[in-house]
């Protein structure tokens, strides 16, 4: 509006001029003009006003020289100069649109730049929150792998994968495989497998699969991680022995980088626990018979008398010795008689429960505790041990011996203590019925050897 506005009174003031001059013919000629240089001015919008303004002066200036002449060359010279104008004015309209298009585009190209640059930072922001929480989940590992260290069996260890671990790694299943210390008897042996599954922890003895068996080998041969579909296998060598693999089943790929940093910090410490381990069995189990020494046995037997006493149950306890070993020894020599003692331990595991204790007493004595087992049952696996051992062919270093035992039973009888768990000396009680197994023991070869003899029928002699 304001536009219009100017062009209008530049057009009337220009006229004004002119009929101040008192020239009418002049007035009519500006007034032709005026009419069609007023769609230019407007078609041509405000870019134009200094032009206008411009154009007015030189006319005005022009005016002068140009009323000297006569009517028509003044009317030529004119419509001449309005012609130039309007050139002039097509001209500058055409380069100002080309310069707008030039100037649309570097604002397009700007833009684009712009999009393209607010595009790369935001991937960049993307990749520095990814990096953060990364980190934030590595350091959490980190303080979870410090608590760990904390573990010293297999079983807390699993306990604390699965409880802490979860929450840090997406995975269907984690697994931990213990290969046998010892080189295996039979083929094909059983493995200690301890598994972190979604509805708890499980831990078995189970003979590996075919294909767990394949890359078992293949980690013992390469000590390098295999997959295996939705499985990848850690091994966790002592030497050249796989000693143990850590599985991981059904986990993203993206936690694959954790994972690692998790499973390198798993090996050492199913190392340590191993090694642990291996001292206290070193500590606890006989090497010659593999079954516990004295002293763990009595504290295990401990421990069976307390949970007798606070539940009111039966608890039998076993002496077994070798009858007339001195004189196996002198007749066999030394060594036949300790391989001879390591068979008739195995004999005696043979024909006892899990639950049961066996414990090395003496040089060729034998102690074994049958929690929950009355007197009359021990009897009767005491019995089968007799006659099983007596029975038995011992083949060793080419020799072929056989020996008897002697055993002598005696039964506590949880539900008679009138005493309190926490008061019971389970100290003193443990040797009481040591001393007691021990002298029906004493009864049995008194009475001729190869024999059970029960506490309760011993009667004074
Ligand atoms: P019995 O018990 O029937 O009365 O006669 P025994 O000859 O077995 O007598 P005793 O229990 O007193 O003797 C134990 C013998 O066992 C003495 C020793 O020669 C033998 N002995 C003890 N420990 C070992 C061992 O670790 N290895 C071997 N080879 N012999 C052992
Ligand atoms: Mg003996
Ligand atoms: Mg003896």
């Amino acid at each position: 509006m304001r536009r219009h506005l100017l062009i209008l009174l530049a057009l009337a003031a220009s006229m004004a001029f002119v009929v101040w001059q008192s020239q009418e013919i002049i007035l009519s000629y500006y007034l032709l003009s005026g009419l069609w240089l007023l769609p230019v001015f407007y078609f041509l919008r405000e870019k134009v006003y200094a032009l206008l303004a411009l154009s007015l002066t030189g006319v005005v200036l022009l005016h002068s020289w140009f009323f000297r002449m006569d009517p028509h060359p003044r009317m030529i010279a004119l419509w001449i100069a309005q012609g130039f104008l309007f050139a002039g004015l097509y001209y500058y309209h055409t380069e100002l649109k080309r310069f707008q298009a030039r100037a649309q585009e570097s604002k397009e190209t700007v833009r684009k730049s712009l999009e393209s640059f607010q595009g790369k930072y935001q991937t960049r922001l993307g990749s520095l929150r990814h990096l953060e929480v990364q980190v934030g989940s590595l350091m959490n590992l980190f303080e979870i792998a410090r608590d760990l260290s904390e573990c010293m069996d297999f079983s807390t260890l699993v306990e604390f994968l699965q409880k802490k671990i979860r929450s840090e790694l997406s995975f269907e299943k984690m697994q931990i495989f213990l290969m046998p210390r010892k080189v295996p008897e039979k083929e094909p042996a059983p493995i200690e497998v301890y598994s972190m599954l979604q509805e708890g922890v499980q831990v078995e003895a189970r003979i590996l699969t075919d294909f767990e068996k394949q890359d078992f080998e293949t980690m013992a041969h390469s000590s390098a991680m295999v997959r295996r579909e939705e499985t990848w296998y850690f091994p966790i060598s002592e030497g050249t022995e796989l000693s143990a693999v850590f599985a991981i089943h059904g986990m993203k790929e993206a936690d694959l980088a954790r994972v690692e940093v998790l499973s390198a910090y798993l090996v050492l410490l199913i190392k340590k626990i191993k090694l642990y381990e291996t001292v206290r069995e070193l500590a606890i189990v006989d090497e010659l018979t593999q079954v516990f020494v004295r002293r763990h046995f009595l504290e295990r037997l401990e421990e069976e008398l307390r949970r007798s006493i606070r539940f009111k149950l039966p608890l039998t306890v076993l002496m077994l010795d070798i009858d007339h070993f001195k004189r196996y020894n002198d007749d066999f020599g030394h060594l036949v008689g300790d391989a001879t003692l390591k068979e008739v331990a195995d004999l005696l595991k043979r024909n006892l429960r899990r639950v049961d204790l066996v414990g090395r007493y003496g040089g060729e004595e034998f102690v074994f505790a049958m929690p929950e087992t009355q007197i009359a049952n021990a009897a009767e696996v005491a019995e089968r041990i007799r006659s099983n051992i007596a029975r038995h062919d011992f083949q060793v270093y080419n020799v072929q011996t056989k020996v008897t035992v002697s055993q002598g039973i005696v039964q506590f009888d949880g539900g008679g203590m009138a005493a309190q768990e926490e008061k019971a000396d389970v100290k003193a009680l443990a040797s009481e019925l040591i001393r007691k197994a021990d002298e029906a023991m004493y009864r049995a070869k008194e009475e001729g050897r190869n024999r059970v003899c029960l506490y309760k029928d011993i009667k004074p002699s």
